[in-house]
């Protein structure tokens, strides 16, 4: 090995440009003449399109066309399609129904395109979509999978029928009833495995540009597969023979499956740039990627694992029922099935495997591969019935793997797959070596993943093959390009990919280029997707290298005036063998150019080889995962203490690149394990998504002005600013502020961009006046909840009163036996002041848990008090501790002060100036954080002062922050955690939403109750 060859961790070459900020991702184009589109999006999961009035919005400033499907329609613009065509067990085939890049006459999920405004500037066709009137009629909907077959759901289209897409099958039905006949023990699960939404760092983008001249088109796209792209889009959809068709995909920042496939706005922007003769980008925002960007998983399964006597499995049977969503998204069909059933045997010897899958229409986002697609669901489905079947069985599930696993190779599993080497015993063993296995008790997890041969997918109903190409370059100073149809979106194959050809070829690393994603350059490729471009993309490279030295041998044989059968080439240096006669790399590659030198007839000039390789059989990497978990078996909640892993890779080109693989394989695992989860409303006609994301449970549902906006505030003016820098400039001024969405009557994503005034007043006076003077005024203080507010437009204040620069409204100090706290300090200074510590330690350790670094240096003690928001820290400390208010007017208690959740006792032109906490004998906060926010799921804070008890709650409440006094009576017999035990709190009245249910958080409150009085007695 050399230092930078095969095995070495070479630092990713990549890697200068993108942590410079040199990376070239498509927003970075920009095309001479280039305008915007902006996607107007329904709001409804179902609904039929009963009119699109246009006109108004034509006639907004900038706007350059505002098309829709009936346009597109009228173009002929074809739909988009699956490429992976799917039998159902009665022969018939998979139904696809049409999915048109704008909807024509129905809406099938919330985010599908209605229309598309085209305007110079984003801003503008944000604008004019405000004007786009969509007459809706809504439609009874459905989301979840396993109602969507259902007598009496509502249809979705015409061509399936209970809205079901195919009903396929694997394996052999009567060789499983029958182990499961003469079964000693069955294990049966019923599991969901849950919907994920992709999140890659750079959103979704397109360009399309035509060339009149030409009559050629353009697309910038962030894709995994620009050929594919090009493929579909000219040869179904239609928009261009594919020679006329151009796919640059220049750096691509993540794409994890998501941006395989062909998307409706790739389509529209081509179009669209074409009718109006000038390029049109799209950028997609993060809201609008949730709605867009094709989900992962949503399996609801049944399964069941036949046992022998001897614990030996003998058959498997597995039926689920595949959410696809609303359409058809590229290679949907094949995740549930092919990529899917086939791996159901994972790494054990299972002699009868019977697999049935109904895949299904709902009216959500399409469904299509995600990171790992098809397979990690597979593995779960096998690995859970080995893990609770050993349970049941009572035996040790580390050996009942082994007693299971698959032992000779080749190995023919029930479920088409032919695995062609593995050991998986040497894995498991290392592994639990690793975890040291006999210490603790474990969970695990094996894996197996694989490329796709032409040959195998082919006659499974894959629509294209699965190869590689690869040319190799090779100038004539001796440094060499390298055209892959492979596509890197993060993976580091500019590095990889280098390291093979330096090694092979003797050369320095920086000598190879790497030239991907751009249908001009490279012939044709498959992308990148499916662990494939390692095995398939460099087999590809090592081929056409043999051409290259076959070439190479042939101009040194010349050079060296000796045979061709003599030359040896090793180490960059041709030499002939039993002689001292030797040519470097370099001489050799320049004489390949040099013409006149050889005769052209005998020896071609030049040195560049191309090569396709297609292999025979997947790859079956396999490994096992040992991942100790402690949970607390009161309240949940889990925390990963240790992970191991290993693996099986074969050959490791970059140990330093297949590290961070792993990692990333298992924080997407982790997050799908504990965090994510696309959750849809239940109530049909209105579905909403929700996401596990920050803050999600607070915006949901009551559209009423929430929190930051509750109040309305009035002012007089001092130091005016406008908005933040420049809020005159109704686009610039406030872009930072106002680029949420909302629901309107006209579609999701329609934003309304405003104007406001900011104000920087100096005292609190001046505060105060502004906000008696000005209508729709509101203070900002750290920001961090009006400005999200304001964004997504639950607030809409037309003056911004400013405290940062008013006096007096920060700091901390000890008055007697009262500490105060001025209403701008920031939480981290709570968390970090000696004083506060010393004081009130209970305050600080509050304080200290709130939100991220970021959140706890901008948001303070004074805008969270005054927010009021139900799962926040500060009104439990507030309350819990008897605090006092002091504002601009008068003093007010803390149980006089929260009124509600987002409501307080505040008037509209109150200001709060500072908190008043009395000194008490023992205090203590224990929460319970949403992990993707850290606000309170649950928070109880506890106090003692002489014979005051508080007990004071945050997050539980349907109605905010509150107190327990059966809990108070009880501490005040005597405080300790024993005089809680047996109490509980009724959930009546408890809030209830994705993130917890009522009787959950009724029962969080005593426990967090107990552990909180337990910490303040110490
Ligand atoms: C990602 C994220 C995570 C978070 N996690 C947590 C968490 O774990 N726990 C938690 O408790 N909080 C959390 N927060 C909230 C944060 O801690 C802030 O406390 C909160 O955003 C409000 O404080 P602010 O200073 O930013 O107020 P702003 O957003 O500026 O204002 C909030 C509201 O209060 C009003 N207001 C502000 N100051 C005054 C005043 N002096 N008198 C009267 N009215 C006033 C404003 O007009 C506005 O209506 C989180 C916020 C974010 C964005």
């Amino acid at each position: 090995m050399s230092a930078t060859g095969i095995g070495a961790a070479v630092r990713r070459k990549e890697d200068q440009r993108f942590i410079t900020g040199k990376g070239h991702y498509t927003d970075d184009v920009n095309r001479p003449g280039q305008c915007c589109a902006y996607f107007l999006r329904s709001p409804h999961a179902h609904a039929r399109i009963k009119a699109v009035d246009c006109a108004a919005a034509a006639k907004m400033p900038g706007v350059l066309a505002v098309l829709t499907g009936a346009e597109l329609a009228g173009d002929k613009i074809g739909n988009l399609i699956c490429g992976w065509m799917i039998t159902s067990k009665d022969g018939t085939q998979m139904k696809m129904a049409p999915h048109p890049a704008l909807a024509h006459g129905k809406a099938n999920h919330v985010g599908d395109a209605v229309a598309v405004i085209v305007a110079e500037t984003l801003a503008q066709a944000k604008d004019a979509a405000e004007k786009v009137s969509v007459d809706y009629e809504p439609l009874p909907a459905v989301t979840d999978p396993g109602k969507a077959q259902t007598e009496g759901a509502p249809q979705i289209h015409e061509i399936a029928a209970r809205n079901t897409i195919y009903q396929w099958h694997l394996g052999d039905q009567k060789a499983a009833e029958a182990a499961f006949k003469a079964a000693h023990h069955v294990t049966r699960l019923d599991f969901i495995n849950n919907r994920l939404a992709p999140n890659a760092i750079e959103p979704r983008a397109a360009i399309g540009e035509y060339d009149a001249g030409t009559d050629g088109l353009t697309l910038w796209n962030t894709t995994q597969n620009p050929h594919v792209a090009r493929l579909v889009i000219s040869a179904f959809v239609g928009i261009a023979p594919e020679h006329k068709l151009r796919v640059i995909a220049p750096d691509v920042g993540g794409g994890f499956g998501s941006k395989i496939f062909i998307y409706p706005e790739e389509v529209v922007c081509l179009w669209a740039a074409r009718r109006i003769g000038r390029p049109v980008k799209w950028v997609s925002d993060r809201s609008e990627a949730f709605l867009t960007d094709a989900h992962g998983r949503d399996h609801v399964t049944h399964a069941e694992m036949a046992f022998d006597a001897d614990s030996k499995v003998t058959g498997l049977r597995v039926k689920t029922i595949a959410n696809l969503g609303a359409y058809m998204s590229t290679f949907s069909s094949s995740v549930p099935t092919y990529l899917y059933g086939t791996l159901l045997s994972g790494q054990y010897d299972i002699p009868a495997i019977y697999c049935e899958v109904d895949a299904v229409y709902t009216n959500t986002v399409p469904v299509d591969a995600y990171r790992g697609a098809g397979r990690p669901e597979a593995t779960f489905v096998v690995e859970r019935l080995i893990e609770v079947g050993a349970r049941e069985i009572g035996m040790d599930p580390a050996d009942l793997r082994k007693k299971n696993f698959i032992k000779t190779f080749p190995h023919q599993t029930p479920v088409i797959m032919n695995y062609d080497a593995g050991d998986y015993h040497a894995s498991l063993k290392k592994a639990l070596e690793i975890a040291d296995y006999s210490g603790f008790g474990k969970r695990k997890r094996e894996s197996a993943c694989g490329i796709a041969p032409s040959q195998a997918v082919g006659s499974l109903g894959c629509g294209v093959g699965l190869w590689e190409s690869a040319e190799v370059r090779v100038n004539p100073t001796g440094s060499v390009e390298v055209l892959t149809g492979c596509h890197q979106h993060g993976q580091g194959h500019e590095t990889t990919f280098a390291q093979v050809v330096a090694e092979r070829l003797g050369i320095p690393i920086d000598n190879v280029s790497v030239v991907h994603g751009d249908t001009d350059k490279v012939q044709f490729g498959m992308g990148t997707y499916g662990s494939r471009s390692g095995a398939v993309g460099i087999s590809a490279i090592v081929k056409a290298l043999d051409k290259i030295e076959i070439k190479a041998k042939k101009v040194a044989a010349h050079l060296m005036e000796a045979a061709e059968g003599d030359i040896v080439f090793q180490d960059g240096k041709f030499t002939v063998a039993g002689t001292d006669k030797s040519a470097a790399w370099g001489d050799v590659t320049l004489n390949a150019y040099i013409a006149h030198k050889f005769v052209g007839e005998e020896l071609e000039p030049g040195l560049k080889e191309g090569a396709f390789y297609d292999p025979v059989n997947f790859t079956f990497p396999a490994g096992c995962h040992i991942c100790e978990v402690e949970v607390d078996p009161q309240t949940g909640d889990s925390e990963i203490v240790a992970w191991t892993a290993v693996d099986d890779f074969g050959t490791v080109i970059n140990p330093m690149i297949v590290e961070g693989q792993v990692h990333g394989g298992i924080a997407q695992g982790v997050g799908q394990a504990l965090l994510e989860s696309v959750i849809y409303d239940k109530e049909y006609d209105h579905d909403e998504i929700a996401l596990e994301s920050p803050r999600h449970q607070g915006l949901r549902g009551s559209g009423r002005d929430r929190g930051a906006g509750g109040r309305h505030q009035r002012h007089h003016g001092c130091d005016r600013d406008r908005g933040f820098g420049d809020a005159c400039d109704r686009t610039d001024g406030v872009a930072g502020i106002a680029e949420g969405q909302q629901q309107t009557p006209s579609g999701i994503g329609a934003t309304t961009m405003y104007a406001f005034t900011q104000h920087r007043p100096a005292t609190v006076r001046q505060a105060a006046s502004l906000l008696a003077k000005e209508e729709e005024a509101k203070l900002l203080a750290g920001g961090h909840t009006l400005i999200p507010t304001m964004k997504l437009r639950l607030a809409g204040p037309k003056h911004i009163v400013d405290l940062s620069k008013v006096e007096g409204l920060t700091g901390i100090e000890m008055t007697g036996r009262s500490l105060i706290i001025g209403a701008m300090t920031p939480h981290v200074e709570v968390a970090t002041s000696q004083v506060v510590k010393e004081n009130i330690p209970a305050l600080a350790d509050l304080a200290g848990k709130i939100g991220d670094p970021a959140v706890r240096h901008r948001g303070t003690i004074g805008g969270s008090i005054a927010n009021n928001d139900p799962n926040a820290d500060y009104p439990a400390g507030v309350l819990g501790l008897g605090a006092t208010i002091v504002t601009n007017k008068r003093r007010i208690h803390a149980d006089e002060f929260f009124k509600g959740m987002f409501e307080t006792a505040l008037e509209p032109d109150e200001i709060i100036t500072k908190v008043q906490f009395p000194k008490v004998n023992k205090a203590a906060y224990v929460k319970f954080p949403n992990p993707a926010s850290r606000y309170a799921l649950v928070g109880v804070f506890v106090s003692k002062r002489s014979s005051e008890v508080r007990v004071a709650v945050t997050g539980a409440g349907a109605s905010g922050v509150f107190r327990v006094p059966t809990f108070e009576e009880a501490l005040k017999k005597r405080f300790g955690a024993k005089s809680l035990e047996g109490l509980t709190i009724p959930a009546d009245g408890m809030a209830s939403d994705i993130h917890g249910s009522a009787e959950y958080r009724a029962h969080l409150v005593g426990v967090l109750a107990r552990r909180a009085v337990a910490a303040a007695v110490g």
